[in-house]
């Protein structure tokens, strides 16, 4: 047994958890059920759920002969509801398929919905003493701590390193007990804020704890790149004004005035269809990022100088010619302001 092991065990002997409900009359049923609400849940939070659904689906067949809405009755509160619903599945999965037996063989168990890999493991080592790694969010944080595993776990480089160190520490015998034991050190000591360093088994190696950087481990996920979107908005400009839609209600920017977007149509057909007017000289600005929670627009700037225009705008509610000196005509999103305060300052210029 590897020196780690032998150390988290001997703590385990005097401070591990033994009179947790699902440790008691332990059966691949009632572990497996534990493992599936303590996915994202605290024990404190599943003790009682635990109790009420034992109480009513008692094993294995009184599960997958339940209406799916019974079942998810009895999970109303704890969150994530595809658990409950994966949990039923595979019951009845475990039902056709293994004679109402719960499987022992890992790829048989990993096959069923909703358990993949460490809730395979957890579940044949808890209770059958099988040797399997397993590798929950309480354990990742405990091993990317002492081995100073840089990067975020959900990245498959980094689940494999973590993987590995988990097979390389999982002892071949107390595997059950080494098994809660690890857990238990992750949720109880080695915790996501303020870990008791001091009271930690395996502090005299932590790599982390040495190097005075334990919040920097487990690595955090990258932020997503947002997608970029793009568009073109034309600053038609005559004689101190500058031509203005407003936007529809829906959509981003709703009931906004803004610059008009060009859309598929070109600049020619869109001055022709909207002023009736043909474009003799256009100017493109720099393009102009705006950034959205979900996505950056990038805005690119077109400048249409008209001399005249024949008749009216149309509707007069959706468009209109805005002297650029006057009040706004309502709301303006920032990027539409800044290219009228920019178009102003332009027509300054050349009016000099
Ligand atoms: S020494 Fe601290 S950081 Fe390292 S494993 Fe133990 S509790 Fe976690």
């Amino acid at each position: 047994m590897s020196d780690f092991a032998a150390r988290v065990l001997s703590w385990f002997d005097v401070h591990g958890r033994k009179d947790l409900p699902w440790q008691q009359d332990i059966n691949a049923y009632r572990v497996w059920v534990s493992e599936i609400m303590l996915q994202q849940t605290q024990v404190q939070t599943v003790i009682p759920y635990f109790q009420n659904f034992m109480q009513r689906f008692p094993d294995i067949e009184s599960l997958a002969e339940a209406q799916q809405d019974e079942v998810l009755s009895y999970w109303s509160g704890l969150g994530y509801y595809a658990r409950a619903r994966n949990l039923h599945k595979a019951a009845q999965q475990v039902c056709s398929s293994h004679n109402g037996i719960f499987p022992n063989d890992f790829d048989a168990v990993a096959a069923l919905p909703g358990i993949g890999r460490s809730t395979a493991g957890a579940i044949l080592s808890l209770t059958f003493g099988q040797r399997h790694p397993i590798l929950d969010g309480n354990v990742k944080r405990v091993l990317a701590r002492h081995q100073a595993v840089a990067g975020w776990p959900g990245k498959t480089s980094v689940a494999n390193t973590l993987w590995i160190a988990a097979e390389q520490k999982t002892p071949h015998t107390r595997i059950a007990e080494y098994t809660q034991a690890i857990m238990d050190l992750g949720a109880t000591l080695c915790t996501r804020s303020k870990p008791l360093c001091e009271s930690c088994p395996v502090s005299a190696d932590c790599l982390a704890r040495i190097q005075c950087s334990i919040d920097q481990f487990p690595g955090r996920k990258p932020k997503a790149q947002k997608p970029l979107r793009k568009t073109t908005m034309v600053l038609a400009s005559m004689d101190g004004q500058v031509f203005l839609e407003r936007r529809p209600e829906t959509g981003i920017w709703g009931g906004l005035w803004s610059l008009p977007e060009l859309g598929d149509c070109s600049l020619d057909d869109w001055c022709d269809r909207e002023l009736g007017v043909a474009v003799t000289k256009a100017e493109s600005w720099d393009v102009l990022r705006h950034s959205f929670s979900h996505y950056d627009l990038d805005i690119q700037p077109i400048v249409v100088r008209i001399q005249s225009v024949a008749g009216t705008v149309g509707d007069a509610k959706a468009k209109t010619w805005h002297e650029l000196d006057a009040a706004p005509p309502g709301g303006f999103a920032a990027p539409v302001k800044k290219l009228i305060e920019q178009l102003k300052k332009s027509e300054h210029v050349s009016h000099r």
